[in-house]
């Protein structure tokens, strides 16, 4: 399948590498390539499994090796505490960035207390969302090696526009665990764009917005495509709201329209059977007027449950009406709107009418797009098609397959850096990722490597130890993770913080790379405003083999570099959470009772035992251990001292 060409001065065969587009999605994935004849982007279809994968891995109770996809999802219903879904939703996140959401879960989501990135417990053992990811995207990768017969060593990973920093580091450290050199983290609908041929002509100046309506996420982003370069305008929407919503509202419709036995609400079969029926009602009115089926409850007994297309017209409406105030808001952020004063013909009341394939002939003061494209399996449903037709103020484009569009735009992407279209521009690209050291030698990435350049990209930081006023920045180029691997180009200090509990300054690193490659680093804590700036050239000194080398041996190390990292980062929230609980003994021990004080020394020091050896388990585990120990003890003293401040004080 793979293009063979022969290298003129060995005489040698060599295979050109085919680089995939790989959607890595919250409910889906799916993987594509461009094929080497027809020249067109096609989704891999192994052994006519379909395409889609779930985004779903099992982890057998016997030890054995994990279930990924569609087998995974099986057992979302039996077995949920092994079974983990969703985990786009957990990647590069902090258990203070989840919040509530981590109850919804079914699978028990880590909190230790830290900054540091969360963790699932399944059993014994403890698993990163990068690990998860890396399942889920190997499964990908042997999926397209097994249908294209040729190794797959590179690809291109799409994520949401709206993913920080850190979310794409994880995405890109997914992917090196699962053997694949990331070339690129291209936003969703970027690759949508492409996937529909805008972008392509560098001459080109184009307006377009993305609708992307999936399985449990919603987001609409206005992009602006000019000489091949794509800037994100605005992008909205909500990470709790798609499809699921719209199989839940009918499973409640009928649970009460046809009085379905409580067993429907309790027995976990029984959901599942309601949950499939709705989802299956909701596919077929995309297509059909009148639905209609059999439930089967407890007793064997059949129930007949019916929905009209109309029906579910009104139940989702509301739904739908969430996603255009989005849209809404997106084309006023862009700069487009007129101020929201009759931005878009779409109203409530179009809707409403049940008629809203015509757009309203009132205040059509629509945003200028050259396009709207339409993502997402959800976007099938007739009455979105029709909503987002209507606020646009044109047709919305959903020729291409709204579940595979992500997928192929990304091959396209991965077509062009494999130097296949050589029509289409590419970007001055900076060789080497940018970073700084951060707790515990690790390069932190600023600027990942094949950023186009000039370019500007910043993070905060904050302080490990209380009271610290100084903060060391060194800045180091190269791929590997820790950064004793990597070249170090300069450091400068931070000096002047006030004194402050640790955690609480804010510093601000902002990299700003021109166009001649020098790279100015500035510093800022933000509550002080105390500021440092440094100029560095990053690529003064290293020769493109130099370059080469460098990016060999990060991936030659790619696997034992994750596992060290992760270690490093277990560690390091290890070392913190002793210090924290160390703290609290000392400011509290009058609270404490005996048995409680001696309980947490030597729960701390089975932390620090782990701490002491080499595995990564054992230190998560305790330190789960220590957390839960010690966490009714925290909300106690917590109770006492809002007493103690409360006591004494009057409410007038
Ligand atoms: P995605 O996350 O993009 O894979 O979207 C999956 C969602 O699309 C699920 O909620 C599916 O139920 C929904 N979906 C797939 N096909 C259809 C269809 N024909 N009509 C309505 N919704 C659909």
């Amino acid at each position: 399948m793979a293009t063979v060409a022969i290298n003129i001065a060995t005489g040698t065969f060599q295979q050109e590498e085919i680089i995939v587009g790989i959607d890595l999605g919250t409910t889906n994935s799916l993987v594509a390539y461009v094929h080497p004849d027809s020249r067109q982007p096609v989704a891999i279809n192994d052994q006519g499994r379909g395409s889609i994968v779930p985004s779903v891995v099992h982890f057998p109770a016997d030890g054995s090796d994990p279930l990924i996809g569609t087998e995974a999802r099986e057992y979302l219903l039996t077995d949920p505490q092994r079974t983990i879904y969703s985990v786009k939703r957990l990647l590069g996140k902090s258990y203070g960035d989840l919040n509530a959401h981590a109850d919804q879960l079914g699978y028990k989501v880590i909190d230790d207390n830290s900054e540091g990135l969360v963790k699932i417990r399944v059993g014994d053992r403890f698993y990163s969302p990068i690990e998860l990811s890396a399942d889920i995207l190997k499964e990908l990768r042997a999926r397209a090696e097994h249908a294209l017969k040729t190794p797959v060593n590179r690809a291109v990973i799409t994520v949401p526009a709206y993913f920080n920093d850190s979310q794409r580091q994880a995405t890109r450290d997914a992917g090196r665990l699962a053997g694949l050199e990331v070339l690129r983290i291209v936003n969703e609908p970027t690759a949508a764009a492409l996937a529909y041929g805008i972008g392509l002509d560098p001459d080109e100046e184009k307006t377009v917005a993305v609708y992307d309506l999936g399985g449990g996420t919603f987001d609409v982003s206005i992009l602006r495509i000019q000489q091949g370069i794509f800037e994100v305008l605005s992008t909205h929407g909500d990470t709790y709201l798609g499809g699921d919503d719209m199989d839940r509202v009918v499973a409640e419709h009928w649970t009460s329209a046809f009085q379905l036995p409580a067993a429907f609400r309790s027995d976990p079969h029984l959901q599942q059977q309601l949950r499939l029926a709705a989802e299956m009602a909701k596919k077929y009115l995309s297509q059909h007027t009148d639905f209609t089926t059999h439930l089967t409850d407890q007793t064997g007994q059949n129930i007949t449950v019916t929905l009209t297309r109309a029906q579910f017209n009104d139940l989702i409406r509301p739904l739908v009406e969430r996603t255009i105030a989005a849209c809404r808001q997106a084309v006023q952020d862009a700069g487009l709107g007129n101020e929201g004063k009759g931005v878009g013909g779409f109203k409530g009341e179009d809707l409403a009418k049940g008629n809203p394939s015509h757009p309203p002939t009132l205040s059509p003061s629509y945003p200028k797009l050259d396009a709207v494209l339409l993502v997402g399996g959800s976007t099938r449903v007739p009455l979105v098609y029709d909503a987002v037709s209507a606020f646009f103020g044109q047709p919305a484009n959903n020729s291409l397959n709204p579940d595979e569009v992500v997928a192929l735009g990304a091959a396209i992407q991965a077509d062009i850096l494999a130097g296949n279209r050589r029509d289409v521009l590419l970007l001055d690209v900076t060789p080497l990722t940018l970073g700084i050291e951060t707790l515990g030698g690790l390069l932190d990435p600023i600027i990942p490597r094949n950023s186009k350049i000039p370019t500007k990209a910043g993070r905060q930081y904050t302080t490990s130890v209380d009271g610290q006023v100084n903060l060391k920045i060194g800045v180091y180029q190269g791929e590997r993770d820790q950064v004793s691997q990597n070249r170090k180009l300069g450091e400068f200090i931070l000096s002047g913080i006030p004194a402050m509990p640790a955690g609480l300054p804010k510093v601000d690193v902002n990299f700003l790379l021109n166009a001649d490659g020098i790279l100015q680093v500035e510093a800022i804590e933000l509550r002080s405003n105390t500021r440092q700036q440094v100029e560095i050239k990053p690529q003064y000194g290293l020769t493109d083999d130099q370059v080469e080398q460098m990016l060999m041996d990060s991936l030659v190390n790619a696997k034992d570099d994750v596992a060290a990292r992760l270690l490093i980062e277990a560690r390091t929230a290890a070392e913190q959470l002793l210090y924290q609980v160390n703290n609290f003994v000392r400011k509290n021990r009058p609270h404490l009772t005996e048995e409680e004080l001696t309980a947490t020394e030597a729960q701390a020091e089975k932390v620090r035992a782990a701490l002491a050896g080499t595995e990564r388990d054992p230190i998560l585990k305790s330190m789960d251990e220590l957390d839960e120990l010690t966490r009714p003890y925290a909300e106690r003293v917590m109770n006492i001292s809002i007493q103690q401040a409360m006591a004494g004080k009057k409410i007038s």
